[in-house]
């Protein structure tokens, strides 16, 4: 297990707007506000959803979307460091007007139809996001550079 003890920062209240995308919006709010680490939780709704599932077996994404009007029944993500810069990993459930639900990681292409979100920064070292063969996956380092792992 790979593990750091942040501290708890400000919590940022957003709502985003029709037409945003959620994944860029959150992003330049992070990369804006110099944050680059946090955890959030959202709700709301789309017009849209485009998302994507990792197989597991084949390392890879199948991407998917689904064109319609759908309720965001529950949001959550995280804010940390890849390749420099402020990355946004976040998944989602959705529900359609029968109530059926859907959901998956968030690509670019969800368009906002009007989303909450509340973002709250941890203060410490950030974590960064590094190669790990046996995923396929960019995955956290938490431990603070020159620390052995714990
Ligand atoms: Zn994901």
């Amino acid at each position: 297990m790979n593990t750091y003890d942040f501290q708890p920062g400000p919590i940022h209240v957003l709502r985003l707007e029709a037409g945003m995308d959620v994944v860029d919006a959150i992003t330049g709010y992070a990369t804006a506000r110099g944050i680059d680490a946090a955890w959030f939780s959202y709700l709301g709704a789309v017009s849209r959803a485009s998302l994507r599932y990792y197989d597991q077996v084949g390392h890879a994404y199948r991407d998917f979307a689904i064109d319609r009007h759908l309720e965001v029944l529950s949001g959550v993500g995280n804010v940390s460091i890849l390749d420099g810069a402020p990355f946004v990993h976040t998944h989602a459930a959705f529900g359609d007007a029968a109530g059926n639900a859907f959901g998956g990681h968030l690509n670019r292409g969800c368009v906002v139809f009007s989303i909450e979100v509340s973002l709250q920064e941890l203060i410490g070292d950030p974590p960064v996001r590094h190669p790990d063969p046996a995923t396929g996956l960019n995955l956290w380092c938490l431990t603070p550079p020159g620390e052995p792992a714990r």
